[in-house]
């Protein structure tokens, strides 16, 4: 077997939106950087980032309920929605810099408008959806939104939804035309393309196995050349971690003070997709519900619109499950190696805290198809097995660490980015609210990694995103400007085209 050793400015490993989303930025504000990706797979955008592996939900918090949460004096709390959509925002602004100066092409290959629904049943959700509306129309962030209980404006919205059901039980939905269905594993791939163009080497089929500290301060990146059969040691002064569910085992190979004491819980998924064409068609919008008492945020049901292989599809889950891989293509035996001495506390307490979890993810695990039937004909009352496939999607790492708040071993269902100190290696943990907020995680990336740089880089970050830094929920006029120039740019003003 042969060796090679090469040197280099930035090593991103995965080739998933994330490390796609922080090449691109690098290259545009440090154009003279050498920049290389080590990919396990042959291609970019296999794992989560595929566009049959993750929904595909613009997340703006336009139609997601777990965003939103009553307080204990039934007000509703939308800090968390306005947050999200603030960062959608961000990516809308890159997308549509970066299809602007004609880095990449034919936005409506990987974005597409499609309205974003809210539906509840019984009394005590339509109230809620109905005080969420409230708090929401008001702000200008979610201008456009409507509310209706009358099924007759209903069976307009949602035919499919309505036809067969009964209406005597109270039912709400809200509806706003601004919501977005994005091709995440296109995107990438655009990304991946731009990146080559623009001499960033990336490596296929080579998997990193170790990271080390060198002692000039530089790391040194172990890859295996899978079709070479040959060792490779790459020297870099910054590494990203962006291999998705594969980021904590290789995080936890840095050794560094930031990595311990996290573990993580990888929660599997599947979704029902339509195999009959008449019936795609009489459905038009991504259409959320509320979660089940005991499930967790990511197992909001719905019902979605998409847009895959240059056709219209519609898929209704996720249902979670339970698999000890990190990855889909990964190993039974990921959740065990990545107990280590410095995080079994952590991981123990967890198994505890979470019983109620694991039981509904082995539950879920073992329903039958008519099972999943019953499920969907929440949504369609007239749903036939025979309609509707089976596809595995992603599998989610949610993070396991002590926090003030939850004490040890508590679950996070967000997003965390892990740095050394000294910012030459940064990782991405967790799933939530995802791909769809890339560019800001990655802008966080950038400041905690590259603070000495971020001052000289700020006009270029605010030419490609105007509202970096910048609060918009108090500024309609800004929001609007933002919302209409990257809707124009990125295509979304064509209703013609949403309905084709
Ligand atoms: C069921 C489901 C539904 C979702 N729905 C949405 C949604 O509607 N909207 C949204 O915005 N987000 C959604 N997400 C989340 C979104 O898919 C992820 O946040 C995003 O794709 C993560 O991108 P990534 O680049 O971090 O990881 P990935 O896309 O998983 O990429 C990581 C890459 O790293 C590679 N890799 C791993 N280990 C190594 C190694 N040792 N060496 C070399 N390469 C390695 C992998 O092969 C992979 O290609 C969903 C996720 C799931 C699972």
């Amino acid at each position: 077997m042969s060796t090679r050793y090469e040197k280099t400015d930035v090593i991103l490993i995965g080739a998933g939106v994330m490390s796609a989303t922080l090449g691109a930025l690098l290259k545009e504000l440090a154009p003279d950087w050498e920049i290389k990706v080590f990919e396990a797979l042959d291609k970019p955008g296999e794992e989560s980032s595929n566009e049959w592996n993750n929904a595909g939900t613009g997340h703006s918090a336009l139609c997601e309920l777990n965003y939103t949460t009553e307080k204990p004096d039934g007000s509703i709390d939308i800090a968390k929605a306005i947050k999200i959509n603030e960062q959608f925002q961000l990516s809308r602004q890159f997308w549509s810099y970066l299809v602007k100066s004609n880095l990449i092409s034919n936005p409506q290959d990987f974005i597409m408008p499609i309205p974003h629904m809210s539906l509840v049943m019984g009394d005590k959700n339509v109230e809620f959806l109905k005080k969420r509306f409230e708090a929401l129309s008001n702000n200008p962030l979610f201008q456009g939104m409507e509310y209706s209980e009358d099924p007759e404006k209903l069976k307009q919205w949602i035919p499919l939804i309505m036809e067969g059901r009964n209406t005597d039980e109270p039912i709400a939905a809200t509806k706003i035309d601004s919501g977005t269905d994005v091709n995440f594993g296109n995107l990438t791939r655009m990304l991946f393309d731009h990146l080559q163009n623009q001499n960033v080497e990336v490596n296929y089929r080579h998997s990193v196995s170790d990271l080390k500290r060198t002692k000039d301060g530089m790391w040194e990146v172990k890859v295996h050349d899978l079709d070479g059969c040959r060792m490779e040691y790459h020297k870099a002064k910054f590494v990203f971690i962006g291999a998705g569910g594969g980021s904590l085992p290789l995080l936890q190979m840095t050794g560094i003070p930031e990595s311990k004491h996290i573990g993580g819980f990888p929660v599997s998924g599947l979704f029902m997709v339509c195999n009959n064409q008449e019936i795609v068609e009489q459905h038009h919008a991504k259409v959320y519900g509320k979660a089940k008492v005991g499930a967790p945020p990511m197992s909001v049901p719905h019902l979605d619109t998409r847009y895959i292989d240059n056709k219209k599809s519609l898929l209704f889950g996720p249902f979670a499950g339970f698999s000890p891989k990190f990855l889909k293509t990964g190993s039974y035996m990921d959740l065990i190696a990545s107990v280590k001495p410095n995080n079994v506390f952590t991981m123990l307490a967890a198994g505890m805290k979470e019983m109620s979890l694991t039981k509904y993810l082995i539950q879920q695990v073992l329903l039958s198809n008519e099972q999943r039937l019953e499920e969907l004909r929440e949504f369609i009352p007239n749903a036939k097995l025979e309609d509707w496939d089976i596809v595995v999607a992603g599998q989610r790492v949610q993070v396991i660490k002590d926090t003030e708040a939850g004490g040890k071993g508590t679950l996070q269902f967000g997003t965390e980015v892990v740095t050394a100190a000294d910012g030459s290696v940064a990782a991405l943990l967790g799933a939530s609210p995802g791909a769809s907020t890339a560019v800001h995680v990655m802008l966080e990336v950038i400041e905690k990694c590259f603070p000495q740089h971020v001052k000289q880089w700020e006009p270029k970050i605010k030419e490609m995103i105007p509202t970096y830094g910048v609060s918009l929920t108090d500024k309609p006029e800004l929001i609007q400007e933002v919302q209409s120039s990257t809707a124009e740019v990125l295509g979304l003003n064509d209703k013609e085209l949403s309905h084709s």
